[in-house]
């Protein structure tokens, strides 16, 4: 390799260093969409990226009121809220559940619905899951948005931490986070231990709001 190019090679090092300082660190961001199976034409599969539209938000949660899940819940949307500097998404808790856009649950995840894709967490001494249905075309989401959040070990001490973490993670689920980080800083980490918001988890937020969302929120 030639000492010119050796060089200007350094100089792209140097340059993506410094744009690395100067971005914006909400670009930094982990793949957040959902993929489903189909088979129209055979097996195939499709990544598709929601969120609440505008007249949605503030989206309407039902919350179980058993064992300070309202104010864990209450807690992840502060949390969550916070990622957005124009207001894309927020929510409120609805005390009338046949009206709610998500109900979370204490409750053991039952079977999985038919069509529905699940996306869990596992981690003693509590889990988590949020289920969501794409409906026939898979280009909807069925309301209303399930999440599950469940206490394993219910003497455990770090029992009212999981709790705290994994609601805050099922709501990010909700608000069309459908994947995993792959980070154990983030809070979507699939077996989340950090009840705070990464600069990644902010910048997915706000990359999956400012994306145009494949799929509409329906109600049955
Ligand atoms: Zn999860």
């Amino acid at each position: 390799m030639s000492r010119t190019l050796l060089a200007g090679l350094a100089g792209i090092a140097i340059l993506a260093a410094c744009s690395d300082i100067v971005s914006p660190v909400r670009n930094a961001r982990y793949d957040w969409r959902l993929i489903v199976a189909y088979d129209s034409a055979g097996p195939r599969l499709d990544t598709l990226s929601f969120h609440w539209p505008r007249n949605s938000v503030p989206v309407k949660l039902w919350v179980e009121d058993a064992s300070d899940l309202k104010a864990r819940a209450r807690e992840g949307i502060a949390l969550w809220k916070d990622a957005f500097l124009y207001g894309e998404w927020d929510a409120r808790l609805v005390d009338d559940s046949t009206s709610a856009d998500v109900i979370i649950r204490l409750l053991q995840p039952p079977p999985l619905p038919a069509g529905a894709i699940r996306m869990a967490a596992s981690v003693e001494p509590c889990f988590g899951a949020t289920d969501v249905d794409t409906g026939a075309t898979r280009f909807e989401i069925v309301l209303p948005v399930r999440s599950y959040v469940f206490p394993s070990l219910p003497n455990d001490p770090g029992l009212e931490d999981c709790m705290r973490h994994v609601t805050s993670h099922e709501i990010g689920h909700t608000m069309g986070l459908f994947q995993h980080s792959p980070d154990s800083l983030d809070l979507m980490y699939g077996v989340p231990a950090v009840d705070f918001l990464s600069e990644r988890d902010v910048g997915t937020a706000e990359n999956a709001y400012h994306f145009t969302p494949d799929m509409v929120p329906v109600r049955p």
